[in-house]
């Protein structure tokens, strides 16, 4: 064996097919989450191994338009009223304490995404230009014109590729997490497309991203239907608050399945009004806070308006805005809707809602820490606490940051050892290719049965269903999804009212 390669082996670094490679820190997923807390451990003197997509497109990261909610000293906003909008929106399920610890580290975080080579928009005094979203009582939304999450990504994946202590590896997903015989995780099996990988790691960190992919419409890409908490869930990770989905409500209309384009809230916030077909401005008859109500409260309020009038999608008008406005404002959604035969100046936009974020997901101590040894999760697949039942627009991103730095922190200060000596506890086999057939009926299945209004006698039988498939199918992908599944619905039977972002028909 050439010498290098040998001190490739020795040090863990060697990435030749089928190697069974040794390296401390296992970091699967590359949206902000990931890659910040790759970039934080590196800086600490960890090896990362970054397990990430072959295309920066696969993350929710890179779509969030909106921006990073964030209260800075230069602004005549409060820490405590970013704080009261989050624990009105999460509807008394916000763990206090994590919303205070994510909203008091904002402005630092902020700081660092600067670092790193982030340019928020600025006024022309050079004041940060601040967006006011949807149960947001100020304007304290930091963003890139509408592509925030484009800006950012890019940044950050600039930074990674200059850091010599992570070993980036695009296209790779992790297929099962690896338990020691002493029921710690000891790092993921992983697959390119071609080949399988054992990463052997001290600790591995999930920062895998939501679940909306597991809906028929969504905001979400492909990729994004939850794996990484069904993976932590095999391993025997805790989860908490999976009912909670969140409904994004003013996704463009499509017939066709899967992602559509997100019109952000940041369009009600600037003057956008939600129609019916009559024409009627109908939000204040819902809410005193009219269009800018939370998100929770307009998709219910779209889909009743939806069943009274039997129909699929209702209408956002922005035909009032200032000639140019809306173009130069958003860019990226105004694109996208050109690209689909509309004129936003002219053209009412059929809107309709959509599976957009999970509230619920592992749970995870302040630390970030897991439930399983040496496994730790945080970003959008993490349970924190800070979004309750229902997530206050434009906190994800912030969480994500916030997370990235004490997670890394946390790690860093863990007891310095080597790869762990604890032996895996067992031999795992390659998974079978996935059926797509069963895996789209599944998803329109969710759709119906756990969307924005769930039914209780439904729901029962449903779990039947999806539990007897899950013992029966020998589809890995598909049983993982069950598995998702039937915790929403479970967790969702334990509300018997409507709770934030779970709505029951009544
Ligand atoms: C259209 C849209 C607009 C949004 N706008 C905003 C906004 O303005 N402000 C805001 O705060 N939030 C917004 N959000 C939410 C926010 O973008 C996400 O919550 C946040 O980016 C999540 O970051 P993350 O790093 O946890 O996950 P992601 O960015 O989704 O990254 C997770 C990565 O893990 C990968 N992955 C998943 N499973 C595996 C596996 N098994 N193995 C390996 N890799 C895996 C995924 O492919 C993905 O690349 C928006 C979301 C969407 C979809």
């Amino acid at each position: 064996m050439p010498a290098d390669l040998l001190i490739e082996c020795l040090t863990g670094t060697c990435v030749r097919p089928n190697c069974t490679m040794k390296n401390r820190v296992l970091v699967v997923g590359g949206g902000l989450a990931g890659t910040a807390v790759a970039i934080h451990l590196a800086h600490s003197g960890n090896q990362v191994v970054l397990a990430m997509p072959k295309h920066v497109q696969d993350t929710n990261s890179y779509h969030a338009q909106g921006g990073i909610a964030a209260v800075l000293s230069n602004t005549e906003d409060s820490l405590d009223q970013h704080l009261e909008d989050t624990l009105e929106a999460g509807a008394g399920m916000t763990d206090e304490t994590v919303a205070r610890y994510v909203i008091e580290h904002a402005a630092e975080e902020i700081s660092q995404l600067e670092s790193w080579g982030v340019h928020f928009d600025e006024v022309e005094d050079h004041s940060y230009s601040l967006h006011r979203e949807g149960g947001h009582s100020a304007s304290r939304i930091l963003h890139i014109k509408d592509y925030t999450g484009k800006g950012i990504m890019t940044a950050l994946y600039e930074q990674l590729e200059s850091h010599p202590n992570i070993e980036v590896h695009k296209g790779w997903r992790a297929d099962k997490l690896l338990r020691r015989s002493d029921g710690s995780c000891g790092g993921a099996l992983l697959h390119d497309g071609e080949e399988y990988y054992t990463v052997e790691a001290d600790h591995t960190v999930l920062a895998t991203g939501g679940l909306g992919a597991l809906f028929n419409t969504t905001s979400n890409p492909d990729l994004a239907w939850g794996s990484g908490v069904a993976l932590a869930m095999e391993l025997g990770a805790k989860v908490r608050d999976m009912a909670f989905v969140q409904f994004h409500p003013t996704v463009l209309y499509s017939d066709q399945p899967g992602k559509s384009l997100l019109i952000s809230e940041a369009v009600r916030g600037a003057g956008g009004i939600l129609r019916n077909h009559d024409g009627v401005a109908f939000m204040t008859q819902y809410d005193k806070r009219g269009d800018l109500a939370t998100r929770d409260v307009v998709s219910k309020s779209i889909y009743n308006e939806m069943l009274k009038a039997d129909v699929k999608w209702m209408y956002l008008d922005v035909t009032h805005f200032e000639t140019g406005k809306f173009e130069e404002v958003f860019p990226i959604i105004s694109e996208g809707l050109r690209q689909r035969g509309l004129d936003p100046a002219v053209d009412l936009i059929p809107v309709t809602p959509a599976s957009h974020y999970h509230c619920g997901g592992i749970d995870t101590a302040i630390s970030g820490a897991t439930n399983v040894s040496g496994l730790w999760a945080l970003g959008e697949c993490a349970r924190t606490g800070l979004h309750g039942a229902n997530r206050l627009a434009s906190n994800s991103l912030l969480e994500a940051i916030v997370f990235a730095r004490t997670v890394a922190d946390s790690i860093s200060k863990s007891v310095e050892r080597a790869v762990s000596d604890v032996p895996l506890a067992a031999e795992f086999s390659e998974s079978e290719a996935s059926d797509r057939s069963e895996i789209e009926n599944l998803q329109r299945e969710v759709s119906r049965y756990l969307g924005v209004m769930r039914n209780r006698a439904e729901l029962d039988e449903m779990i039947a269903s999806w539990e007897s498939r899950k013992e029966s199918t020998s589809n890995r992908e598909l049983a993982l999804r069950l598995a998702l599944c039937i915790e929403i619905a479970k967790d969702s039977l334990r509300y018997s009212q409507d709770v934030g972002a779970l709505t029951w028909m009544a």
